[in-house]
């Protein structure tokens, strides 16, 4: 699963906000068709990670490529054309806007055809049954799982050949939790869709990936198999078992 080009690949990536260096020379890969889940504490630098691939913050020395591109110093306005897509940690939807206009600003970003806008909206639709019921709603009025499930509805949106997930299961119930979970793995599975997620909650995050990273302090200080890293007694010890992040 792991030859070729990845499509992802981040090598020694420093970055900083100001005089806190939050990546300390980090290296990931993702491959086509792949779910990854990058774990760790709070403050660890997952989002930092994530948000770098977008350039903020820039890298200080390192290289991000795309599908064997350099794209460490690509304007984040080019990288929708990429077809890098991110739902972020807190959502961030447009509250006043309705859940179809939401929608519809991942198609307007991927400048998607009217047949393409209308047979994703559907495959979204059909993922997250919820929003139709709620289409015309506006996004502020959803619950916290809907709103999850809209933010990701939207990345979805724009055709992503690579979904970025920061935290979807921050602050959310077990029962929405698994909800989405599942609707990832359907999409990597049913669309070969490519994954890379961030999380806190290690036993969901490394269920569902086939492969993941344990940052600690800005650094991978572990990498392998979902399973194979579940099992491990080091990461059982410090996410799972009693820990904070293990439920
Ligand atoms: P969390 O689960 O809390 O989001 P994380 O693993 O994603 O944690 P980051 O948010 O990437 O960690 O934070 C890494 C480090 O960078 C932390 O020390 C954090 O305090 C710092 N940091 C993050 N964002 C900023 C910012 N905008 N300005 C200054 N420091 C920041």
């Amino acid at each position: 699963m792991t030859a070729g080009t990845p499509l992802l690949a981040i090598h020694g990536l420093t970055a900083a906000y100001g005089k806190i260096i939050a990546l300390k020379g980090v290296d990931l890969e993702v491959h086509a068709g792949e779910i990854v889940a990058l774990i760790g504490a709070n403050g660890a630098g997952k989002s930092t990670l994530m948000m770098s691939v977008f350039g903020r913050p820039r890298a200080r020395s390192g290289r991000i490529e795309f599908d064997g591109h350099d794209i460490t110093h690509t304007p984040t306005h080019h990288l929708a054309r990429l077809r890098i897509a991110q739902s972020p940690e807190g959502r961030r939807i447009f509250p006043r806007m309705t859940v179809a206009e939401n929608l519809q600003m991942g198609a307007d970003a991927a400048q998607a055809s009217e047949a393409d806008r209308a047979a994703d909206l559907e495959r979204v639709l059909t993922l997250f049954p919820r929003l139709r019921e709620r289409l015309t709603q506006r996004g502020g009025t959803l619950s916290g799982g809907e709103q999850q499930m809209l933010a990701i509805g939207r990345a979805l949106m724009m055709r992503p050949r690579l979904l970025m997930l920061d935290e979807p299961s921050l602050g959310l119930a077990p029962l929405i939790t698994r909800q989405i979970f599942d609707a990832i793995r359907t999409l990597n599975r049913q669309d070969g869709l490519t994954v890379l997620i961030v999380e806190q909650n290690a036993n969901h995050a490394l269920r569902l990936a086939h492969r993941g990273y344990v940052m600690v302090n800005g650094l991978i200080t572990l990498s392998g198999g979902g399973t194979e890293l579940l099992q491990r007694p080091e990461i059982r010890a410090a996410y799972l078992e009693g820990g904070r992040h293990g439920t």
